[in-house]
């Protein structure tokens, strides 16, 4: 497990960054944090590292749940803040986006319960002050019990 603080908004875009240049494909990033963290800034950050287009705007697709970014690897930004819980979410085919050629980058992940993928990458981003975050990465391996 790895902690960074950030100070501005661009310090949170470059630890994407290096978060996105070493994805593979299959990998989910489960971006944990409450409004305003900077939940939407890592992904952008992310898309940078993924070689998505500089044209292409990254924005949170809380109302469409999902955007999908063309780059090295497609990425599927996700953001559940809408849904209520994985009952919702089941009716999206979400395994064959986690299972598939691209990488997943999810907000509001608390929401996918046990849909969530046990191999994944979970970031969570305290906001400390107005500009301060605090950003842990762990990766994670668990196997579901039973
Ligand atoms: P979320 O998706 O978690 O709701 P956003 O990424 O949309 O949050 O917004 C984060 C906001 O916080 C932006 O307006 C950004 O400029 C601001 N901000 C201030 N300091 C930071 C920081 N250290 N890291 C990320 N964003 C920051
Ligand atoms: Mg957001």
């Amino acid at each position: 497990m790895t902690t960074y603080t950030t100070h501005n908004a661009e310090e949170t875009l470059k630890i994407g960054k290096d978060i996105g240049n070493g994805l593979e494909a299959g990998d989910t990033v489960c971006i944990h944090g409450d409004l305003g963290a900077g939940k939407t800034c890592l992904v952008q950050g992310i898309a940078r590292g993924l070689g998505v287009s500089e044209n292409e705007y990254v924005r949170s697709p809380t109302f469409t749940i999902l955007h999908s970014h063309p780059g090295r690897l497609t990425l599927h930004h996700f953001d559940f803040y809408r849904l209520s819980g994985p009952g919702e979410i089941e009716d999206l085919g979400l395994d064959e986006f986690l299972q598939g050629d691209g990488v997943c980058a999810v907000e509001w992940p608390e929401r996918l319960g046990p849909l969530s993928p046990e191999k994944r990458i979970e970031v969570r981003i305290i906001q400390v002050s107005d500009t301060r975050r605090d950003i842990t990465i762990n990766h994670l391996t668990t196997k579901k019990e039973g």
